[in-house]
This record gives structure tokens, C-alpha cells and sequence, in this order.
């Protein structure tokens, strides 16, 4: 049974745990040659071992001479999922400067890095195949909804949704899509480090799953099968959107 990324080549950022690594799986399950990229070696190693058809490549998002290399160095993609982003904690009076310019930096300025570097080999390729994807990671908090201490966090994210619009609107006479993904609270290892960093991590993960009216947080595997989605030609009347899985929080 032929698979839903057959013969496409699809790179990913962050990829080195999370819903990177989760997405990285998924893409290379549905038959897709998956470039894992991260900062983390030691985790891409791990994802490696757990599936040896998967490539794995070290990338700094925030180096834009690595990027520029990598997108050289490597074949025209079919699909670029920029997952790569941080969760800064904090009203706006907790934000410094250097917060907010790290934080525009690791989750927006990437994205206009990897997008600038990858898209004239997402267009050869659209030219040859119709259709090239771009998948960039946002969240529900950003334009759509607004979240306590997550001010810094949720600019970045509604940033990357114009950033998603912008590129969508320009392409989209050329084969080029380009999604925004928009999940709710995902039990990853930042998510639990963030839990316990908190003053009563118990009662943080109780506030955290206490605003999932489903009454749990999502597991990775309940937003790879978006991701799939948005990568493969299933998708390929959907573009400039920013798509949520957030079990009802938005409702
Ligand atoms: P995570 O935060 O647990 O892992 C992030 C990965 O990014 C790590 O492997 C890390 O090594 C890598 N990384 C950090 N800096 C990097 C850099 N400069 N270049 C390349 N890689 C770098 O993963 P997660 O929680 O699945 O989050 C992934 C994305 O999903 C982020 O953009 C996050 O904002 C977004 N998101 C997460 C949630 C959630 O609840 N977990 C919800 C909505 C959106």
C-alpha cells in the first residue's frame, strides 16, 4: 500500500525530542526520507538508533551560516517543518530585552532563516512534483488566544502565523503551501521541565491539565497525525492557515 509521504524528502527542526521527534517518526512511518535536524547531538543519536532510516544533521536554528550551508548541501525538499521554539514564563514585566530577543530570535527569526534558505529548492521541486509544504510550528497561544505569563511566548508565535500568512500569499500561485500548526498543552520534556520548575509542580501540572476541557494534556501522537497531514498532498487545498490541536481549549 503505497504510503502518504512516498518519495518525499522532508526536513525538521528541534527534531531531537518532543513533537519534533515524534514528527520525525511519523514522517519517516508514512514512507517520507526525513532530515532530523537539532542542537542536540547525544538526542539525535537516540532517534537514530530508533529508526536508522532517519538522517540526522546538527542545526542551529539561530546560525543562519549552518542554514545557509545545510540548504545548499542538501537535495531540493518536498517539506520543511521549522518545530523549533522556546517558552519564555513571564508577564511582560518579567521580560527583559535580551528575553525578548532571544525569544524572537529561537522561535521567529529562525523560521525567516530556514524559510529564506529552503524555499528556492521547495519551488524547483513544487516545479517538478506541483506541490512543496512548509509547516511552521506556532501554538494556541499566540493570536488565537492569550495565556497568564505567556506574553514574550505567545508575540513569537503570532508572529510566526503572519510569518506562515506572508510566505503562503506570496507562493501560492507556485505549488508552495505553507501551514502553521497551533497545539495545545503537549506532555513533552520542555513541558515537564516547565512543571518542575514551578514552585508547586504538582499543582502545575493540576492547572495545566485543569484548562484541557478533555482533562488531559496531549500526548505527541495526538498532533503528529496534523503534521503528517499538513506534509503530505492530502493537504494540498490547505494553505496560510494555522490549524489547532488543542482538544477543545478554543471551543
Ligand atoms: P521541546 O521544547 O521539549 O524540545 C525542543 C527541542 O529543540 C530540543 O530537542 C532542543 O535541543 C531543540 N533546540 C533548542 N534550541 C535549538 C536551536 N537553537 N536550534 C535547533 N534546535 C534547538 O519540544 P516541544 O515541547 O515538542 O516543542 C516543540 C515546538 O512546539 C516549540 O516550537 C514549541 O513552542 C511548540 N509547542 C509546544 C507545546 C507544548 O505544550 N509542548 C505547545 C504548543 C507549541
Amino acid at each position: 500500500m503505497a504510503m502518504r509521504l512516498d518519495g518525499k524528502t522532508i526536513l525538521i527542526t528541534a527534531a531531537g525530542q518532543g513533537i519534533g521527534r515524534a514528527s520525525a517518526l511519523a514522517c519517516a512511518g508514512e514512507g517520507a526520507r526525513v532530515i532530523a535536524t537539532d542542537v542536540n547531538a547525544e538526542a539525535l543519536a537516540a532517534l537514530a538508533a530508533e529508526n536508522s532510516a532517519i538522517e540526522t544533521r546538527i542545526l542551529d536554528v539561530t546560525n543562519g551560516a549552518d542554514i545557509t550551508a545545510m540548504a545548499q548541501d542538501l537535495p531540493d525538499l518536498d517539506g520543511l517543518f521549522n518545530c523549533a521554539g522556546f517558552v519564555h514564563h513571564g508577564t511582560i514585566l518579567d521580560v527583559s530585552d535580551e528575553d525578548w530577543a532571544f525569544s524572537m530570535n529561537l522561535n521567529v527569526t529562525s523560521m525567516v532563516r530556514m524559510c529564506k534558505a529552503f524555499l528556492p529548492g521547495l519551488l524547483r521541486q513544487a516545479e517538478v512534483t506541483g506541490a512543496a509544504s512548509v509547516l511552521n510550528m506556532a501554538s494556541m497561544a499566540s493570536s488565537i488566544k492569550g495565556f497568564p505569563m505567556r506574553t514574550a511566548y505567545g508575540a513569537t508565535k503570532a508572529a510566526v502565523i503572519g510569518l506562515t500568512k506572508g510566505i503562503a500569499a506570496d507562493f501560492v500561485t507556485k505549488g508552495i503551501r505553507c501551514n502553521a500548526l497551533c497545539p495545545g498543552t503537549v506532555d513533552t520534556p520542555s513541558l515537564r521541565g516547565r512543571i518542575a520548575a514551578a514552585d508547586d509542580p504538582v499543582q502545575a501540572e493540576k492547572d495545566f491539565i485543569a484548562r484541557q476541557p478533555m482533562g488531559r494534556l496531549a500526548r505527541v501522537s495526538d498532533v503528529t497525525p496534523m503534521v503528517v497531514y499538513l506534509l503530505s498532498d492530502d493537504s494540498r487545498f490547505v494553505s496560510g492557515q494555522a490549524l489547532l490541536v488543542d482538544g477543545g481549549v478554543t471551543i
